[in-house]
């Protein structure tokens, strides 16, 4: 099984699903039950955006779960109380950093967003290793790559990094349990990893669609966003989250009949994106 899919584009666009993932690898060995796992995945992302590539978008799409490793996070943001043995290598000391290491939302997930373990053992060194090895370093290779395909193509790049979120917040996930979310959340890092204006029109033009958007709350986005983006050198990075109530029902993961018409609005933005010089605003 291939762990990801790497779509090369023609345009400044490029687009990734780094949570969609639902091909759970034989060495996972977790302890709680898939269907509690699958709660966790961003199901269904990548048929969101399946119009993408075929209008010239770079696409990235992860297929291990994000519960196997959180291609969303740095690998220094490595919860060490897992494993059976020292880490040789660095990890975080940013306090806001830990506080989400702490919640058992890590690069490897300790915890399901219920607080459930998902371990009932310590993970090697060795297969952390295996995982940044072959999940976490080719998927963030094959979004530098399309990013800087991009911007040496265009002079710019607009990085779209595309998720979804519960309709409600769980106790683990975030920190804002219980929180009802908006319809989307558009976020960059309180402007720091795109030109806000460029944020403010994926805002209105989502707003101007009938939807409620937050902007920067509770999802400012994570390490995808950051790494990669650099807006006074035109590399705009952000993250967008869907509320899964839009397009699927959340016990069973099915799609519902929301899903064809919130794929359509999706295509307007992306479409809408394509249109836009960053350097024009
Ligand atoms: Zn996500």
């Amino acid at each position: 099984m291939q762990l990801f899919t790497h779509l090369p584009g023609s345009t400044a666009l490029v687009l990734d699903s780094p949570h969609s993932g639902v091909f759970y690898p034989p060495d996972f060995r977790h302890t709680c039950e898939t269907s509690i796992l699958r709660k966790a995945e961003d199901t269904h992302v990548e048929k969101l955006y399946d119009f993408a590539p075929g209008l010239g978008a770079h696409w990235i799409e992860a297929h291990f779960p994000r519960s196997y490793l959180d291609a969303n996070r740095n690998t220094t943001e490595l919860d060490v109380s897992l494993l059976d043995g020292p880490w040789p290598d660095p990890v975080a000391t940013d306090p806001v950093v830990l506080s989400k290491v702490r919640l058992g939302k890590g690069l490897i997930w300790r915890t399901t967003d219920d607080g459930l373990p998902i371990y009932g053992r310590s993970l090697s060194v060795q297969e952390v290793k295996h995982r940044i090895e072959h999940c976490w370093t080719p998927y963030h290779a094959a979004v530098a790559e399309a990013i800087d395909a991009a911007h040496a193509g265009h002079g710019y790049s607009l990085h779209l990094n595309c998720h979804s979120m519960p309709a409600i917040a769980s106790s683990h996930a975030t920190n804002f349990p219980g929180e009802k979310h908006a319809d989307f959340v558009v976020g960059d890092r309180d402007a720091s990893t795109a030109n806000p204006v460029l944020s403010q029109r994926i805002c209105a033009h989502l707003t101007a669609l009938g939807y409620r958007v937050a902007y920067n709350h509770p999802y400012k986005g994570v390490e995808l966003v950051r790494r990669y983006s650099d807006p006074a050198a035109q590399r705009h990075s952000i993250q967008l989250e869907i509320n899964r109530r839009l397009y699927m029902n959340e016990e069973t993961l099915e799609l519902t009949a929301g899903f064809e018409p919130l794929k359509a609005h999706l295509q307007s933005l992306v479409e809408m994106l394509l249109k836009t010089d960053p350097r024009q605003l």
